[in-house]
């Protein structure tokens, strides 16, 4: 049994063919940040043109490299959401199209799901009960996974988004886009002590969180530092190194209250942000300190990608579950809508 995997939610257009016993049989990406740059953040309609012009080379280099054929696959999954409607009606029609043609179910995949199930692809040690950390671009939240499928949001962002807060102060930095790397590898080399950033709403109960706020004080340290007639490079990387720390000891606290609280003693951390050095050593501290494990997807996975999207389909579509032809991709859609995978 091999799943095709499209993704086109975003900016990346990403395909991959998982192999029921053999696991991941090949993978490729084409990321459009290139072709954002010069805005600094994702223009809809470009992302949308470009999934058109990828999407199908992508899945003839990916048959190619696993050696495989049309006739070869035996199920496909897509992303249906949430994301950008335009870029994922792409991968939705070219998906449902092939699958029609070829006579073999297909399978809308939840992003974030996909995301979430990243892990797996790396290690079949991940069991629920567990407490999941999605943190990427558009999405910062705690999740109960009390089986595969089942998702309970424990707590989330009020407003921006871990990733997008990186996003932003990249931006406000003259870094350029995407921000995450930029600010973590300036970030190497701050100086710790120089700045201390709050930790956003960890003195309150509970588990939402909140990453506006950190953006006002990046922007306000620098336009003080600035306005001193400091604005060089080993201010910006103290910036970074107070910001990155401030959203790690955020994330940190909340995933030990997380996990405190459900008693689990799995955390599972993907999305974009989970790709950070600092963010993936000080999660690992929390789980172990509880004498627990954390899980993270490999680097390159954590960013988005098709091999999740095949892997999260691969299980539904073993699990017997199909889409149909009248489902239609959704913009927004809770995880916890979904049906158990089992
Ligand atoms: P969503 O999954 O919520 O729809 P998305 O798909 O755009 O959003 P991802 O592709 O999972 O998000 O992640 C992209 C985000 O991850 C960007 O905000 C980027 O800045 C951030 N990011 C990538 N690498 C790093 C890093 N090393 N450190 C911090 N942030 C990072
Ligand atoms: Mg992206
Ligand atoms: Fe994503």
């Amino acid at each position: 049994m091999i799943t095709l995997g499209i993704e086109s939610s975003c900016d990346e257009t990403g395909v991959a063919l998982y192999h029921d016993t053999d696991g991941l049989l090949a993978h490729t990406l084409h990321s459009q940040v290139a072709l954002h740059a010069e805005y600094g953040g994702v223009v809809p309609e470009l992302a949308s043109r470009d999934h058109i012009r990828r999407v199908v080379p992508l899945i003839q280099e990916t048959l190619r490299q696993a050696n495989c054929t049309l006739q070869d696959i035996s199920g496909i999954a897509y992303t249906a959401g949430p994301g950008l409607l335009g870029a994922l009606l792409v991968g939705a029609g070219v998906a449902r199209s092939l699958a029609y043609a070829l006579d073999i179910p297909a399978i809308g995949v939840h992003h974030m799901e996909g995301h979430l199930l990243a892990p797996m692809l790396e290690t079949d040690a991940i069991q629920p009960p567990f407490v999941a950390l999605l943190v990427s671009g558009g999405h910062t939240m705690l999740v109960g996974v009390e089986a595969l499928g089942r998702y309970t949001v424990l707590g989330e962002t009020l407003d921006d988004a871990a990733g997008e807060a990186f996003d932003k102060t990249a931006k406000l930095l003259g870094l350029g886009y995407p921000g995450g790397p930029a600010v973590s590898k300036l970030a190497q080399q701050g100086d710790p002590d120089r700045y201390t950033f709050p930790r956003p709403m960890v003195d309150r109960p509970g588990l939402d969180m909140s990453f506006s706020g950190l953006k006002t004080t990046v922007l306000n340290t620098w336009n003080k530092a600035v306005t001193a007639g400091d604005d060089s490079e080993q201010t910006k990387a103290d910036i970074c190194r107070a910001f990155e720390t401030a959203v790690a000891e955020t994330l940190a606290i909340k995933c030990k209250r997380a996990l405190q609280q459900t008693g689990y003693r799995t955390l599972v951390v993907s999305g974009g942000v989970s790709a950070n050095t600092t963010i993936r050593q000080r999660l690992t501290q929390v789980a172990e300190a509880l004498r627990g494990e954390a899980f993270f997807p490999r680097p390159e996975f954590c960013t988005d990608n098709g091999a999740m999207i095949a892997y999260a389909g691969h299980l539904r579509l073993k699990a017997g579950q199909r889409t149909g032809l009248d489902f239609s991709p959704r913009a927004r859609w809770s995880l916890e809508d979904l049906p158990p995978i089992a």
